[in-house]
């Protein structure tokens, strides 16, 4: 395994450093000859075991080291956990980047906010173009998603092709944007393809994902039976297609469109600099929402997972400037429930609910279609692409682990469970992985990268869940306690609830104190030491918790 990098000087190999093993913060390489491509570069939204963090990138550190052999990053489609982290991490790369015309107009909004406008090579590539980059012939070819331009790329190098899929389903009836390209994708894969690098999301799911185009039809019924009262619906801004449905349906049923949220501002403006959404009447804004009879409004508002400065919330909260739900008015959710988004969008739900709105999920109405392959869409593709070798990813392990069962029973040749940090030889000889590279996840904090799994980040979680104990050890030149010591806590115990705990905690500091010899009571550390060490065991044994703790020690001279 030691000398894997010497092999790939003459090997193509892929070399996930996000997305595998997980669903989120995409990052794939491919190495043909020792020159390395990019295949998407995006973030992860962070969760309770990251208090105060939002957004999580991959530790792509490894190839930045080798950033002379990076050749370009290419970006399959404009959602966050593909493009997301391109903006903050392309200092460490500086290559080019290729992408479609609307995914370059979302990019250009994220390097402006880095301030790297003008500064990075952003190479605007159409729909099912192609281009050559080193040894590497890449072919977009048009895959439907929930977000337009979803671009699957068949990469083909002297030592084979591969398919790199990304997110894609099959919908007939995509509402915005072009349809999948079935007939190019048979062609392109024609000449054998060695293995197919594909979305694995939902393998669990049996036949298929469903169209757009049906989810336009329920919503207008669903709207028609909705003859008063405000209608909000919130979906990803980034779904273009879901808003197109949205506006249409909201046309037919005589209603005002209103965009609550900047991210939808932001999103249907790039998408009419592309060419899309450019056949609807004009979105009204939040603050002429005010002028419009509440039954002739559809508020379309983001914050669909619950987010806290979501719009949906903030209407739920009563605290938006412009907008108020109230008795009888109506919201749909027009979108999945992400897992580890349940408890906030449920509390959501119900903070609705109890203030006399209807609240419409995807559990009640047929009012969101996934925008990734089914079992169904999964073996379509497999027949058409026939490719050697299945290597799932964009999947957890269990996703990955099924993709893989799948394929094989399907009569792939090969199936590869991988995950971030394999360098898997695709050609010459056989198909294996070679070794492994540091992978890992980065926070961003205050602006800056930090490892989740660091030091930093673990105190904040033992902050967070043990509170912390700050104390002041009084002693005289002999060493000698001459005072109680001072002991605080923050969020530790309910101090009201144990009114002899300070008696406890100054009894176990003198008594551990005393314990100590008297070279170490003339010394501050073991003093800290000490205390901090009486301390811990008192909370040990009262609540099972570790708090943080700091102790200082003053040392007073004698009169
Ligand atoms: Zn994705
Ligand atoms: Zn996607």
């Amino acid at each position: 395994m030691a000398d894997f990098k010497a092999e790939l000087s003459n090997a193509l190999a892929f070399l996930p450093l996000g997305g595998s093993g997980e669903i989120g913060m995409n990052l794939n390489l491919y190495c043909c000859n020792g020159k390395w491509l990019m295949i998407d570069c995006g973030i992860s939204f962070a969760d309770e075991r990251a208090p105060g963090v939002d957004i999580i990138v991959p530790d792509a550190g490894w190839i930045a080291e080798r950033k002379d052999d990076l050749l370009a990053i290419i970006v399959t489609h404009a959602h966050e956990d593909h493009v997301g982290a391109v903006a903050r991490l392309w200092p460490d790369f500086q290559c080019p980047v290729y992408t479609s015309p609307f995914t370059a107009e979302i990019l250009s909004l994220k390097l402006a906010e880095e301030g790297l406008e003008g500064e990075v090579e952003v190479n605007v590539v159409a729909p099912g173009g192609s281009l050559a980059i080193g040894d590497f012939q890449i072919d977009f070819v048009d895959l439907t998603h929930s977000i337009p331009e979803m671009q699957a790329l068949m990469i083909t190098t002297p030592h084979g092709r591969v398919l790199h899929s990304g997110d894609w389903k099959l919908d007939p009836d995509p509402v915005v944007g072009p349809a999948s390209n079935l007939e190019k994708m048979k062609a392109v894969s024609q000449e054998g393809v060695l293995a197919m690098i594909c979305d694995s999301t939902n393998v669990f799911k049996e036949g298929v994902s469903g169209s757009e185009l049906d989810v336009q039809d329920s919503l207008d019924a669903l709207l028609k039976g909705i003859p008063k009262g405000r209608v909000a619906v919130t979906t990803f801004a980034s779904n273009i297609a879901r808003l197109m449905t949205i506006a249409e349906v909201a046309e037919r049923n005589d209603r005002h469109v209103v965009l609550v949220g900047r991210s939808l501002h932001r999103m249907t403006t790039a998408a009419k600099k592309s060419g899309y959404l450019n056949t609807l009447p004009p979105f009204l804004d939040e603050k002429d929402a005010g002028h419009i009879p509440r039954d002739k409004i559809l508020l379309l508002c983001t914050g669909s997972q619950g987010e806290p400065r979501g719009a949906m919330a903030r209407i739920a909260r009563d605290e938006h400037a412009h907008i108020t739900l109230s008795q009888g008015d109506t919201v749909i959710f027009s979108s999945k429930v992400i897992p580890g988004n349940e408890k906030t969008l449920y509390a959501l739900h119900n903070q609705l609910t109890e203030s006399g709105v209807n609240v419409i999920t995807e559990a009640d109405e047929f009012v969101h279609v996934s925008g990734h392959p089914a079992r169904a869409e999964l073996t379509d593709m497999y027949g058409i692409v026939k490719p050697d070798i299945a290597i799932p990813v964009h999947g957890e392990a269990r996703h990955i682990r099924s993709h893989c069962e799948l394929a094989l029973s399907l009569g792939v040749k090969q199936a590869i469970e991988i995950t971030n940090g394999n360098v898997l030889k695709l050609a010459p000889g056989n198909a294996e992985i070679i070794g492994n590279v540091p992978s890992g996840r980065l926070a961003v904090d205050a602006g800056v990268l930090t490892p989740l799994d660091g030091d930093f980040l673990k105190a904040r979680r033992r902050l967070v869940y043990n509170g912390a104990v700050s104390g002041v050890v009084i002693i005289n030149e002999k060493g000698q306690i001459t005072e109680d010591p001072i002991i605080r806590l923050r969020g530790v115990v309910d101090e009201d609830m144990f009114p002899d705990l300070q008696a406890q905690l100054t009894k176990e500091v003198i008594t551990k104190h005393n314990g100590l010899t008297r070279a170490q009571k003339q010394s501050d550390d073991d003093v800290e030491e000490a205390a901090a060490q009486a301390i811990r065991r008192v909370f040990r044994r009262l609540a099972s918790r570790r708090p943080i703790t700091d102790i200082y020690v003053i040392r007073i001279e004698d009169e």
